[in-house]
């Protein structure tokens, strides 16, 4: 049977308390959320999908060069078509030859994307990354963000025992305007509040579990109070709702709210055994609900998830940088006179930007990087033999760009983000040191000093000619 093999989950380092929003605005539309994730300036569904997977896939159970398709679900994709999957895929250095599969649209696009990976064969990646947006007065309230990414394959240590579908016309219960950005729904909310608990019930009573041997069940869950109504005709105990609810924390995070509150549930089933145990071990529901279509699934046994804290962790920032970050208030357009990188060379050099690339010389053993030109070290014209250094390694010099002193392109991120730190980093390799330069993010730059151990981390660059550039960046290691 299969199952999910491994798992990894993100949440952004920013958190705003609803305390903070409730003060902004006099009153928050954020029921039952005590903090909501913030995305860095430089994140977005893109950047927490390589985090999240990056995670899953640093688990011994799985070998990135086996998967045999990657599947996506957001409803906030960095562009409008298109771009989503191949960067990714890149980003994590997957097989050019996986089959690739981008659900988006609604909040059960988790289901659809879970479900590909359950038809599939051999192990496949299914990754769900949202940082839904709405209006500042009231729809934005709620809106978190988060990431969470499964390994689905044979003989895996949490089974997936069944999965059912009820669908039906639900018109205006969440929706954006064509084109828009910011999800709407028509304040109807008996209305929306009973349609949904019919599906949800539909769906999680054809499954082949008994709901009310649930120990969690992470249910659609657009505020905190959202899930225990869904579930009140169904005999899923108030508890098994609490432990596969996370929006409470993070906020709704789209189509990766309940994802992730299904990987909460799975760890805290993980045993400790390699070999699953469907009959000893918990059985977990996940209840998504999106578009008209509710999906359940039913999950028995556990693992444990890597990134599984981020839940929990955080830093607290305040209204005026949440908007900063989020971008509602920055002013427009910066002059030229940047550097342009054409996008036929942005694109040759990608395997330095995400994996870190580099090459010794065969003349003289000197490493370079980028592995292009002449050696750094003897300045012969020679072919690089190439190879990835580590991601994690050491600040060897340092400078912070302040206020004016950042170049064009990166002048959004710093109106955004503030002062940034800019780092030579130093990557020990077995070939040899790698050193580059690199932005230091998720930091305030006054905290980062030389000699501070940091790991790499994909991020939005800058974006030129309408098209988001990423790459590594660096962000400090937090000693235990
Ligand atoms: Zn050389």
């Amino acid at each position: 049977m299969r199952g999910i093999a491994a798992a990894g989950a993100y949440v952004p380092r920013f958190r705003l308390t609803t305390d903070e929003l409730a003060e902004a605005w006099g009153t928050s539309h954020a029921s039952g959320i005590e903090r909501k994730a913030v995305p860095a300036a430089d994140e977005d569904a893109l950047t927490m999908a390589v985090e999240a997977a990056e995670r899953a896939l640093s688990s011994d159970a799985v070998d990135r060069d086996d998967l045999t398709l990657a599947a996506v679900a957001t409803t906030t994709t960095p562009a409008e078509e298109g771009e989503l999957l191949p960067r990714l895929a890149r980003a994590l250095d997957l097989p050019r030859s996986v089959a690739t599969a981008t659900v988006g649209g609604h909040t059960a696009a988790g289901a659809e994307a879970l479900s590909r990976a359950l038809d599939a064969e051999g192990p496949a990646l299914v990754v769900a990354a949202d940082c839904p947006a709405g209006e500042p007065a009231e729809g934005d309230h709620p809106l978190g963000a988060g990431a969470a990414a499964f390994v689905v394959d044979d003989d895996a240590p949490a089974t997936v025992t069944g999965t059912a579908w009820y669908t039906e016309e639900t018109p205006g219960v969440r929706f954006r305007e064509r084109g828009g950005e910011e999800v709407a729904s028509l304040d109807v909310t008996t209305y929306q509040r009973n349609a949904i608990r019919e599906a949800v019930t539909e769906a999680v009573s054809s499954l082949p579990v008994d709901p009310a041997d649930a120990d969690a069940a992470s249910v659609h869950q657009p505020d905190g109070r959202f899930p225990y109504r869904a579930t009140a005709d169904l005999p899923v105990s108030n508890g098994a709702v609490a432990a596969g609810t996370v929006v409470d924390r993070i906020g709704d995070a789209g189509a990766a709210t309940v994802p992730l509150g299904l990987l909460a549930a799975l760890d805290a089933d993980d045993t400790g055994s390699d070999e699953g145990d469907a009959e000893s071990a918990g059985t977990s529901i996940a209840a998504f609900f999106g578009g008209g279509t509710a999906a359940a699934v039913a999950v028995g046994g556990g693992l444990a998830v890597e990134g599984i804290d981020d839940l929990e962790d955080g830093t607290t920032i305040d209204y005026a940088s949440y908007l900063r970050e989020r971008g509602y208030v920055v002013s427009g357009d910066v002059a030229g006179g940047g550097a342009h990188v054409s996008l036929p060379n942005w694109r040759r050099s990608l395997d330095q930007r995400y994996r870190l690339v580099a090459g010794v010389c065969p003349e003289c053993g000197g490493v370079s990087f980028p592995p292009e030109g002449a050696c750094q070290s003897c300045h012969s014209r020679i072919e690089f033999e190439e190879f990835e250094a580590p991601r994690t390694g050491t600040v060897r010099a340092l400078t912070v760009i302040g206020q004016g002193g950042a170049p064009p392109e990166f002048a959004e991120l710093q109106q955004r983000d503030g002062a940034y730190a800019v780092a030579i980093v130093e990557l020990e390799a077995a070939a040899g040191r790698v050193r580059l330069p690199a932005q230091v993010t998720d930091a305030d730059p006054a905290d980062v000093d030389v000699g501070d151990e940091v790991r790499a981390t994909v991020r939005r660059i800058y974006e030129q000619e309408g098209v988001p550039r990423y790459g590594v960046k660096f962000e400090p290691i937090e000693s235990e």
